[in-house]
């Protein structure tokens, strides 16, 4: 029911304008999602290694498109240091956005080390609810997503319609890891300052470490758990989830 809507809405076929989709280049993509929807679309980014090739496209294709940095408080300094550089360097229109519970109150509310305790509560209140805000009234979001990253991603497509008629668009999602690495250093791109010290994956400090060679890109997330994703990417939208975490007012 919800992909008719879309489909009446967009005057297309998601489905079959996926097919064509898989074969448009991240620029092309880009170009069209902004002229579809603008003002209404937005990007969003953990300003890391491998987010610097879509964030340099779009500083090529749509500048004007606004790239959501959501401030968790429990970034590296050098996350903050290396999206200001990303910023300066490329012109980008990025807007930060916080938490509505604040990191003072979330201590004094849950104490200290929610992230151990209860890391899809602390994901919620850090990073799912400041997106929902950001993502009223949009009608596109855009993210950095690849098939290659974890099996929850391999199954997406470039579009996927969200429950509540917000489309997602992933133009990297066909890209490999090995395609950003030439990307990177064909455009000569910089890396996150933490990117040397073996920081491929860069998440919040206390729920991520660097890895070793022979691991795979995303093992430093929440390493010893089982949880792979923050829920940006994958409880969006389900109201089931949403409405399971218990959060004060
Ligand atoms: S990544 Fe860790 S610290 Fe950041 S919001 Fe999630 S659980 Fe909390």
């Amino acid at each position: 029911m919800t992909q008719n809507r879309a489909t009446t809405r967009l005057g297309l076929d998601i489905s079959h304008f996926n097919d064509r989709l898989d074969r448009w280049s991240p620029g092309d993509i880009l170009a069209w999602a902004w002229e579809t929807f603008k003002p209404k679309a937005i990007a969003s980014s953990s300003f890391q290694t491998q987010s610097v090739p879509l964030l340099h496209i779009i500083a090529q294709v749509c500048p004007e498109m606004p790239v959501i940095f959501i401030d968790t408080g429990f970034h590296f300094l050098e996350t903050l240091a290396f999206r200001d550089e990303l910023q300066a360097r490329y012109g980008l229109n990025i807007v930060v956005v916080r938490p509505a519970v604040r990191k003072s109150q979330l201590l004094e509310r849950y104490g200290g080390g929610l992230y151990r305790r209860d890391p899809d509560l602390c994901c919620y209140i850090n990073k799912v609810e400041p997106m929902q805000r950001m993502l009223v009234g949009m009608s596109a979001w855009v993210s950095g997503v690849r098939r290659d990253q974890t099996t929850h991603r391999s199954s997406l497509r470039v579009l996927e319609l969200q429950p509540t008629g917000l489309l997602k668009i992933h133009p990297m999602l066909n890209w490999t890891k090995q395609e950003v690495w030439e990307y990177i250093e064909r455009h000569r791109l910089p890396y996150h300052p933490l990117y040397p010290a073996g920081y491929l994956s860069v998440g919040c400090a206390p729920c991520t470490r660097p890895i070793s060679t022979s691991e795979e890109e995303r093992a430093g997330r929440w390493a010893g758990t089982e949880k792979t994703e923050c829920g940006l990417h994958t409880e969006w939208g389900n109201l089931e989830f949403l409405n399971s975490v218990n959060v004060e007012e």
